[in-house]
């Protein structure tokens, strides 16, 4: 059974609305990327049908999905009138994809007045189908596809090598665990990339933004890996102190896996009608100043993790939990400013062949 686990609805003070200026540098960082990769590479001339369909898989609550998709039609626009289409330029339809748990109604409530486009919601998991054969042409994903379907199984049996105890993720953990995320993940993109080659018209495009690794670095040189150190840490120390009990901790994984760019290479090429345009990994990093704020990233983190943490564990340890956290992380600071600098994120561009 596929899991989901909503980011925070609403507008308060813990909501997803409030707290996603971090995923926002993704789409900043990206946007003249992205603009670029339309303007050379998507051929605007090959889709004959009006509306433009366009969706954003994982969507969430906003801001950021408002601010990815004003920016991907207005690319859109500007490639018709280079190729002196003015007279066809299409009218836009938006697809706002999330699993069905998801605050659709903040979304909604959220949309930007002077949109350009007619918008819609789209219920239910993007590990399956979500649209008609050949009916979308272009699509994009900024922090979701990380999440997994479901925490692999071997993990769940004491008897397995992959038994993860006294950890929450792979991160730090033995091989056999990162070997059960990794297989999880393939089936996961396999099925991913199998359903948008059906949805996408031909010539269509795909980008991706996915928190992922450099080649060959361990999870635990990334500063995600070290905030999932952290948080289990700090709950191996709650459940020291008698507040969960260590089975409760043993029995909790994050179903959360950072690819690589050769991962996630191999995984596309073995679907036959999608190519690569692009892939490389940037730094939304670099985008922030100042030195870590061990209150503002266990906010962060809080947003996009509480229900999570909250459906095992009971809602009575958050407040707790966040608290340690944001402690720890001052602690571990010089490690997450350290590490590698090559990019947190993997940049991606597909086209439909
Ligand atoms: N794209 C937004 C939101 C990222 S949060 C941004 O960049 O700010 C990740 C979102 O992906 C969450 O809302 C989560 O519910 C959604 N998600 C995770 N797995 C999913 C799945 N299998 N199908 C649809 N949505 C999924």
């Amino acid at each position: 059974m596929q899991q989901s686990f909503p980011m925070n609805g609403g507008d308060g003070p813990h909501s997803y609305l409030k707290n996603s200026h971090f995923q926002r540098q993704a789409t900043i960082v990206s946007r003249t990327m992205i603009e670029e990769a339309i303007a050379k590479k998507l051929d605007v001339k090959c889709f004959s049908s009006n509306p433009f369909r366009l969706a954003d898989l994982g969507c969430s609550v906003g801001p950021n999905t408002f601010i990815a998709m004003q920016h991907i039609v207005e690319a859109v626009e500007r490639k018709y009138l280079a190729q002196g289409l003015n007279s066809e330029m299409p009218e836009f339809q938006v697809f706002f994809n999330d699993h069905v748990a998801n605050d659709f109604n903040t979304l909604f409530a959220s949309l930007p007045t002077e949109r350009r486009y007619f918008a819609c919601g789209v219920p239910g998991s993007f590990h399956g189908r979500l649209f008609p054969e050949s009916s979308i042409h272009f699509m994009f994903s900024s922090h979701a596809l990380h999440w997994l379907s479901k925490v692999p199984e071997e993990l769940l049996d004491k008897n397995s090598p992959a038994w993860n105890r006294g950890r929450i993720h792979y991160t730090s953990g033995p091989e056999e665990v990162s070997h059960a995320y990794a297989a999880q993940f393939e089936h996961d993109m396999e099925i991913f990339l199998s359903a948008r080659a059906k949805e996408l018209v031909v010539g269509a495009m795909i980008v991706l933004l996915i928190p992922a690794l450099p080649n060959g670095i361990p999870a635990s040189q990334s500063p995600f890996g070290v905030m999932f150190d952290v948080l289990g840490a700090s709950l191996m120390d709650m459940a020291k102190e008698g507040l969960i009990s260590e089975a409760e901790v043993d029995s909790f994984n994050l179903p959360i896996h950072l690819a690589s760019p050769e991962q996630m290479t191999e995984l596309v090429e073995r679907n036959e009608c999608l190519i690569i345009e692009r892939m490389e990994l940037v730094d939304p990093r670099s985008n922030l100043v100042g030195p870590i704020n061990g209150k503002e990233c266990a906010m962060f983190l809080r947003a996009v993790l509480e229900g999570v943490f909250a459906q095992h564990f009971g809602s009575g340890i958050i407040d707790q939990l966040f608290d340690r956290l944001s402690k720890k992380i001052m602690e571990s600071s010089h490690q997450l400013e350290s590490g590698n600098k090559e990019g947190t994120l993997l940049f991606v561009v597909l086209r439909r062949k």
